[in-house]
């Protein structure tokens, strides 16, 4: 029984370990930062593509709660590897500034904001609303995606 209380202490102490570690990883989700990323203001088309995301997606959210974050470049270090958008559930939208006139690539991450979650289901990705490189009609591509190129969407 001496040793009792010493096992016990322990056990408490690992499992303290735990939930700082788990705190951090939760802070560093949030802060999801990549750099050189300013905020801006999107253009007015944008309300369009929000139109146009809502009705396809029987969804409704608000656009001006959304805060948009442009980083410079062609995509973006993000968990899945590189982007060229990336949802935050803080109603933040990530784009690489070389995308910011894609209407898919934009409204890909409208139809995450009104979801409120990530991951793509069908429906409303794809079936409902073609926001994926793969359901997305080719004719409306503005230029074809250099081969290679980083075109991750988060
Ligand atoms: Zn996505």
């Amino acid at each position: 029984m001496v040793g009792t209380p010493i096992a016990l202490r322990k056990r408490v102490l690992t499992r303290l370990r735990c939930t700082s570690v788990a705190l951090i990883t939760v802070l560093a989700a949030c802060g999801f930062d990549p750099a050189g990323s300013q905020q801006w203001e999107p253009p007015t088309v944008y309300r369009e593509w929000w139109d146009k995301t809502q009705a396809c997606s029987g969804l409704s959210g608000n656009f001006d709660r959304v805060e948009w974050l442009i980083v410079p470049g062609p995509s973006f270090a993000c968990s899945s590897g590189n982007c060229v958008g990336h949802w935050d559930p803080g109603h933040k939208i990530f784009l690489a500034s070389t995308w910011t006139a894609h209407e898919m690539v934009v409204r890909h991450e409208m139809l995450h904001d009104l979801m409120r979650r990530s991951g793509h289901p069908s429906p409303p990705f794809g079936n409902g609303c073609p926001l994926t490189w793969e359901t997305w009609p080719s004719d409306q591509q503005a230029s074809p995606v250099p081969e290679g190129a980083a075109k991750l969407l988060d």
